[in-house]
C-alpha cells in the first residue's frame, strides 16, 4: 500500500490557474506562490461580494482516538465526490501547524486518496501565513518589554503580563522561561511563556476578522497586561496595532490549492480547537460560499469542542448559517469509546462497539440542538468487518438519521459518492433552522453551565477560586456578553480523558478563565490544557527527510 506522501507525489497537479478557472477566477485575481499555490486577491473578494451564497456543510466527528478519525480526509473526499457528480464545490480547511507534523499526529492534508496537494508545501511553510502571525505576535511582545525598559509610562505590572511569545513548534522547554537576563540594557528580568503559534490570540483574531479594518479593530483590543492598579493594557495602548496589521496584510488573503482530483481547496488560518475556536478563517469560508454552490468545511477535534465553537463563536460572530452537518464516526473510535485499548482496535468486537456507540448517539442529539440536519458517515477502515459496519448503519437508521459509508481514503471521490448523494438529498429535503445554543445576554457562568449540561452531559460545574475572581473581573470590565470558548480534553465529552462513551452525572471543573478581548471570547479552561505541546519519545520528525533532488519523505 502506498503511503499518503507517495500518493500525493505521484499525482499530476493542474497549474493553479486552471483550478481557479473552475470557479471563474481569472489569473489576474490570483497572487501566485509558484505554480500550484495562489492567494486570492482583495479585488476578487470585492468582485464576488454580491454573488449568491452556496450551501455550507460542516464536517465534524465523534470523540476521537489519539490518531484522528478522518474529518479532513472526509471533507476532502466529499469535495472530490461532488466534483465527480459535476457539482461546483470548494473545500475550506485550516492550515496545518508544524507542531503535530513533527510530533505525533502528522500533517493535515487528509489521507489516502482524499488529499490536498502539494501536501509537503501545505504541511511545511505553505505561503508563510504562520510566519506572519508568529511575527505579529512577537512584535507585540517585543513592544511590550521595550515599553517597560524605556520607563514604563503606562505603569505595566511585570507580574501581570498576560501576553506570551509564540513559535510554531512543539517545544516544551519554552513553556516557562526567564527573559531579560544580563545587564540593565538587556531588559527587565521576568518570567515569560511561549505558546504554539496556533494558540496565539492573533491566530484567532486572524480567523475571525472580516477584513483589514476589522482585523485592526480586533488587534487593538488585545489585552497584554494589567497595570499596578489593575487596569487592562491593550495593544492599542502600546501603539502596536498598525505595525501588526502591516505584517498580516498578505497573510489575510485566502490560499487556493487543489485536491488529488483537482477540486479547488481554500486553506486559510488554523487556530487550536481548545483555547480558540478551531476552524478556518471567516474570510475564506465566506469567499468560498461566493465562489461555489457547495462549501465543505471542517471544525477541529470532536463535535463537543469543534462544532459547538463553529456554531456558537464563528457563526454567531460572522452571520454564517450552516445548511447541513456531516458527523464522522469510525469503528475504531466507537470501540475506543467502548473501552478497548488503543492497540486492540483492529479486532472485531461487537460488544465494545455496542458500549461505545452511545458516544455517537450523544453527538447526534447535540447537533440536533443546533437545528441543523445531520448525516452520519462511517469513515471506513480496511480492518472494519461487515457485521460492525452493519451495526452502525442500523443504529443510525433506527434513529431516523441519514447514514452513508465513506470509502474516500481508499477510493478517492468515487468512494464518497454515496455520502455526497445523501448530503445533496438532505440539503434538498431538510431545512436548516440553525440556532446558537445560548444568548449573548446570559451571564458567563450561565453560558458555561449551558454548554456543560446540554452538550457535555454534565450534572454541574465547579470553579476554582481564581476562576471565580477572574469571571467577576472580566464581567466588570464589560466582557460579560461575549461567547465562551471552552478548553478541555478532546477524548471525552467530559473534562476527564478517561471518561469515555457517554458519561453522565459528572462535574466539570473550571480551573482558569481569561478574556481574549480581540478575538471576542472568554476562554474557559477545564482541567489541564496544553498551549505549548511537547514532542513524544519518537517524534515524527525522526522519519522525515529530503533527498538530493529535493524530494521529501516521511511526512504523513
Ligand atoms: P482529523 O481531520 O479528524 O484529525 P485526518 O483526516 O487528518 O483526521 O486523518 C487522520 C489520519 O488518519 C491521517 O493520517 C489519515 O491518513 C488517516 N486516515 C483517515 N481515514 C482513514 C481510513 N479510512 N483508513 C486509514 N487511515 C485513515
Ligand atoms: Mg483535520
Amino acid at each position: 500500500m502506498r503511503s499518503d506522501i507517495e500518493i500525493a507525489q505521484q499525482t499530476e497537479m493542474l497549474p493553479i490557474k486552471e483550478v481557479a478557472q473552475q470557479l471563474n477566477i481569472s489569473e489576474d485575481d490570483l497572487e501566485l506562490y509558484g505554480k500550484y499555490k495562489a492567494k486570492l486577491s482583495d479585488e476578487l473578494m470585492s468582485k464576488i461580494e454580491n454573488n449568491k451564497d452556496g450551501k455550507l456543510i460542516l464536517v465534524t466527528a465523534i470523540n476521537p482516538t489519539p490518531a484522528g478519525e478522518g474529518k479532513t480526509t472526509t471533507s476532502v473526499g466529499l469535495g472530490q465526490a461532488f466534483g465527480k457528480l459535476g457539482k461546483k464545490a470548494v473545500i475550506a480547511l485550516r492550515e496545518p501547524s508544524l507542531g503535530p507534523c513533527f510530533g505525533i499526529k502528522g500533517g493535515a492534508a487528509g489521507g489516502g486518496y482524499a488529499q490536498v496537494v502539494p501536501m509537503e508545501d501545505l504541511n511545511l511553510h505553505f505561503t508563510g501565513d504562520f510566519h506572519a502571525i508568529t511575527s505579529a505576535n512577537n512584535l507585540l511582545a517585543a513592544l511590550l518589554d521595550n515599553h517597560i525598559q524605556q520607563g514604563n509610562e503606562l505603569g505595566i505590572d511585570p507580574r501581570q503580563i498576560v501576553w506570551k511569545r509564540c513559535l510554531d513548534m512543539n517545544d516544551r522547554s519554552l513553556r516557562n522561561v526567564v527573559v531579560g537576563l544580563g545587564r540593565k540594557a538587556d531588559g527587565m528580568v521576568r518570567e515569560d511563556h511561549f505558546v504554539i503559534s496556533v494558540a496565539s490570540e492573533i491566530m484567532a483574531i486572524f480567523c475571525l476578522a472580516k477584513d483589514i479594518h476589522d482585523l485592526k479593530r480586533r488587534l487593538s483590543k488585545i489585552i497584554v497586561a494589567y497595570t499596578f492598579d489593575g487596569k487592562p493594557v491593550t495593544a492599542e495602548d502600546l501603539n502596536a496595532t498598525g505595525s501588526m496589521a502591516a505584517l498580516l496584510k498578505d497573510a489575510i488573503k485566502p490560499n487556493l490549492i487543489q485536491t488529488l482530483e483537482h477540486t479547488p481547496v481554500i486553506v486559510h488560518g488554523g487556530p487550536f480547537a481548545n483555547i480558540a475556536h478551531g476552524c478556518n478563517s471567516v474570510r475564506a469560508t465566506k469567499c468560498a460560499l461566493k465562489l461555489a454552490d457547495y462549501v465543505i468545511t471542517e471544525a477541529g477535534f470532536g463535535a463537543d469542542l469543534g462544532a459547538e465553537k463553529f456554531f456558537d463563536i464563528k457563526c454567531r460572530m460572522s452571520g454564517l448559517k450552516p445548511d447541513a452537518v456531516v458527523l464522522v464516526a469510525t469503528i475504531r473510535a466507537l470501540k475506543y469509546n467502548g473501552g478497548v485499548a488503543k492497540d486492540d482496535l483492529v479486532h472485531e468486537d461487537l460488544d465494545a462497539l455496542k458500549r461505545g456507540i452511545v458516544n455517537l448517539e450523544k453527538h447526534i442529539e447535540n447537533l440536533q440542538q443546533f437545528k441543523v440536519p445531520v448525516v452520519v458517515t462511517l469513515n471506513s477502515f480496511v480492518t472494519d468487518t461487515e457485521k460492525e459496519t452493519e451495526f452502525v448503519k442500523n443504529f443510525c437508521e433506527e434513529r431516523g438519521c441519514d447514514f452513508a459509508l465513506s470509502e474516500v481514503w481508499e477510493k478517492g471521490g468515487e468512494g464518497g459518492i454515496n455520502l455526497a448523494n445523501k448530503v445533496l438529498n438532505t440539503l434538498e429535503n431538510k431545512e436548516s433552522n440553525f440556532e446558537v445554543l445560548y444568548d449573548d445576554e446570559l451571564s458567563l457562568k450561565d453560558k458555561i453551565q449551558t454548554i456543560a449540561q446540554k452538550i457535555y452531559g454534565a450534572k454541574d460545574v465547579t470553579y476554582s477560586a481564581a476562576a471565580e475572581r477572574e469571571l467577576k473581573k472580566i464581567t466588570e470590565l464589560g466582557f460579560g456578553n461575549m461567547p465562551v470558548c471552552m478548553a478541555k480534553t478532546q477524548y471525552s465529552l467530559s473534562d476527564d480523558p478517561k471518561k469515555l462513551g457517554r458519561p453522565t452525572g459528572f462535574t466539570m471543573n473550571v480551573r482558569e478563565v481569561y478574556v481574549s478581548a480581540g478575538a471576542g471570547f472568554v476562554v474557559v479552561l477545564n482541567g489541564a490544557v496544553m498551549t505549548m505541546p511537547g514532542l513524544p519519545k519518537k517524534p515524527a520528525a525522526n522519519n522525515i527527510d529530503v533527498d538530493d533532488n529535493g524530494v521529501i519523505t516521511g511526512l504523513f
